[in-house]
């Protein structure tokens, strides 16, 4: 039987450990299949994670990028205005990376929290999502996601917190949290 191939949309969500680097492993094995991937980290700028230095051994089948800068403030008033910006050229270009069929995989990292923190219309997402080229699979994470981007997604994982070591006040490990 002929491979039937098609464009998937998966969610990792919730509030336990995991959902970022869930996503790198379904985008490694998505490399290893000859297939190029674009990772997008919204919010994210301030830490220097050690996957970013590890993909560029991928030669441009694997690119990540971080399109925020860290410690953002939210929540109304508290919502600084660069944040905002920061997000938007990061959804401007998501979404043409998503529409352009230049990747055969992008990786939305941390856009839920854009979202639920009000500094993403869910709507403009979900019209962009449904209007991708059929081969295109597409990961979102973040806690909280949308009910309309569950509600379109294919595969959705909810990542539950059993413990994290950061309750015994263990600080960030290299290699483990970046
Ligand atoms: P990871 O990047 O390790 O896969 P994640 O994407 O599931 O984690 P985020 O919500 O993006 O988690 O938060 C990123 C950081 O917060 C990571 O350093 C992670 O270890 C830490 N973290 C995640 N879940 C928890 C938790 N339940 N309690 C404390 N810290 C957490
Ligand atoms: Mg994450």
């Amino acid at each position: 039987m002929a491979e039937s191939r098609q464009g998937l949309i998966l969610i990792n969500t919730g509030p336990g450990k995991g959902k970022t680097t869930a996503a790198m492993g379904t985008a490694l094995r998505a490399v290893g299949n000859g297939l190029r991937v674009l990772m997008l980290q919204f919010l994210k700028g301030s830490w220097h994670y050690g996957e970013l230095d590890a993909v560029t051994a991928f030669d441009g089948n694997f690119v990540m990028k971080q399109m925020g800068r860290g410690f953002v403030k939210v929540g109304g008033a508290e919502t600084d205005p660069e944040d905002v910006k920061m997000v938007e050229a990061a959804w401007d270009e998501a979404r043409e990376a998503i529409l352009s069929g230049e990747w055969d995989m992008v990786v939305l990292d941390e856009i839920n929290y854009a979202i639920s923190y009000g500094m993403l219309d869910p709507a403009k997402v979900v019209e962009t999502l449904k209007a991708r080229p059929p081969m295109v699979h597409v990961i979102l994470t973040g806690r909280n996601a949308h009910p309309s981007l569950v509600e379109i997604a294919d595969t959705v994982t909810e990542m539950r917190e059993v413990k994290h070591a950061y309750q015994k006040g263990i600080l960030a490990q290299r290699g483990i949290e970046y």
